[in-house]
């Protein structure tokens, strides 16, 4: 959903509001896991179980006092686990199918010096995005739930 100033203080919100809109979804993206927007993706992106991985981030700043959200498991680990579509279709090379110790924590990899030449060369790649079974309309609850349920078989 487009989030703009003016929806944001209609829903009700008052205090002070400072809207980061569509910056860079890569700064948003540690802030929603850990918020339970989602889980990472081996393709460095953020996978919500209602909306998949073929979202846009934006962030509200605001001084409000809020409830605080914790990390969510919809089962993106073990798919990502299995799966290999981004790796095998990203024409730059970038996704590594193994997870790589990333300033002292084990996470998912992109290379973004393979990524981003080619991202900005074609405008806009985002083939590890289309190729995501995450990406299917709809299908994000009930993948989850198969995903979470396959664990106790
Ligand atoms: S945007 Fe394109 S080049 Fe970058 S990681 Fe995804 S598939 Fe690879
Ligand atoms: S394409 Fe497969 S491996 Fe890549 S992020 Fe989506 S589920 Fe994970």
């Amino acid at each position: 959903m487009p989030l703009s100033r003016r929806s944001v203080e209609g829903a009700g919100l008052g205090g002070d509001l400072c809207l980061l809109q569509e910056v860079v979804d890569q700064l948003h993206i540690p802030l929603a896991v850990r918020a339970g927007l989602g889980e990472l993706g081996k393709h460095g992106s953020l996978i919500s179980k209602e909306f998949g991985s073929n979202i846009h981030l934006a962030a509200v700043l605001t001084d409000l006092p809020m409830d605080v959200d914790a990390p969510v498991d919809i089962g993106v680990e073990d798919m990502c686990r299995k799966c290999k579509r981004c790796t095998l279709d990203c024409p730059a090379g970038a996704i590594s199918d193994e997870k790589q110790l990333v300033r002292g924590e084990e996470k998912w990899y992109v290379d973004f010096d393979r990524c981003i030449p080619y991202f900005v060369k074609t405008d806009g790649c985002a083939i590890c995005i289309q190729v995501c079974p995450w990406s299917i309309e709809g299908r994000g609850p009930s993948l989850s739930e198969r995903l979470l349920s396959q664990r106790g078989a």
